[in-house]
């Protein structure tokens, strides 16, 4: 028995495979349970006692070379790419985790939608901007409070640059290169320097409306405004509008929701008043349309204002602002069937 394992030690390092049926036949040869190596092992048994402990390690010693070396011959077939016939180009190279739409995108893209369809276009404009088209052409005087209320990025060496605190900036721009009629939204990224809790961001995202021509009334926009509603929460939203106060707009107001949650009765959500807040609105000031180039005596505008993630909020429900800006793919894998 020792002089048949010797043999076979001797053969272990010789052993070749040249495809892998013929690895496969080694394994069996070998190291199957009707293979060499385990009709060994039964023989054990039949081993005087005084030769056990030298047959025994001699026979383990056997068994581990023999699983080295078929696992280093199957080791070069898998690191060989020699393109042969099981080469299946339709597989993946690993598996491929599908993506899933930012819910702000979601969200921004359905009132994009509704606003195309009511027959607005998208205008865009830069994130860094001037004084003049974030605040002076919107009627902000230089010491205006409200200049106080938007905590503002500025460049402490050019304070004229500012990051834009409302995408009212790129309604300044389209106005400034066209006439009435103009009806466009200005969906876009915009700064504010807010200390970062559940409840704020130093940078959050906006859609803003605008539409002058002749004769437009506070009647067009809240009628805009109810159409929106109940396409983006549904055709038994009511709206209520409160009045408000921003530089740029007079009248203003901010609108309100019947809440979704409780259907106006009062609850958590809604701090028992039956209704949320959603957006900012009014009539352009005729000081900005003058400041801007345009007619005031002819023409008329309203204007409104909205933040993308207090929609997605209400919409989603998502408790904490943070949770938009970090990447978790648990959170954002939540939205995949609202893609
Ligand atoms: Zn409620």
């Amino acid at each position: 028995m020792l002089a048949k394992i010797e043999e076979l030690l001797q053969e272990v390092d010789s052993l070749t495979a040249g495809n892998a049926e013929e690895l496969e036949a080694l394994r069996i040869k070998y190291l199957s349970k009707k293979g060499v190596i385990n009709a060994l092992m039964a023989d054990f048994r039949n081993v005087p006692a005084e030769q056990k402990k030298e047959v025994g390690m001699k026979l383990n010693e056997l068994k581990n070379r023999m699983q080295e070396r078929i696992a280093a011959l199957k080791e070069t077939f898998e690191s060989q790419d020699n393109g042969t016939a099981e080469l299946d180009l339709t597989r993946t190279a690993y598996p491929i985790e599908l993506g899933t739409r930012h819910p702000l995108n979601i969200v921004r893209n359905e009132i994009i939608s509704i606003f195309n369809r009511l027959g607005f276009t998208i205008a865009d404009g830069p994130e860094v901007e001037d004084d003049w088209h974030v605040f002076s052409s919107m009627n902000f005087a230089e010491d205006h409070p409200a200049r106080d209320m938007q905590d503002t990025f500025f460049i402490e060496s050019h304070p004229d640059i500012i990051l834009r605190t409302h995408t009212s900036s790129v309604q300044s721009r389209v106005m400034e290169v066209s006439q009435p009629p103009i009806r466009v939204i200005c969906p876009g990224r915009v700064y504010r320097n807010e200390a970062i809790s559940y409840r704020a961001h130093c940078f959050f995202h906006q859609v803003e409306g605008l539409y002058i021509d002749k004769n437009v009334s506070f009647t067009d926009l809240k009628q805009v405004l109810l159409q929106f509603a109940q396409e983006m929460f549904g055709p038994e939203t009511k709206i209520r509008l409160r009045p408000s106060y921003f530089p740029f707009t007079e009248p203003s107001a901010e609108m309100d929701i019947s809440c979704d949650i409780c259907g106006g009765e009062g609850c958590a959500f809604c701090k028992y008043t039956g209704w949320v807040e959603i957006l900012g609105c009014g009539m352009v000031d005729p000081a900005v349309l003058e400041a801007n180039g345009i007619d005031s005596k002819v023409y008329t505008g309203y204007a409104f204002g909205m933040g993308v993630e207090r929609i997605t909020n209400l919409k989603y429900k998502v408790k904490d602002l943070r949770m938009f800006s970090e990447n978790d793919t648990r959170f954002l894998k939540e939205f995949e069937s609202a893609n």
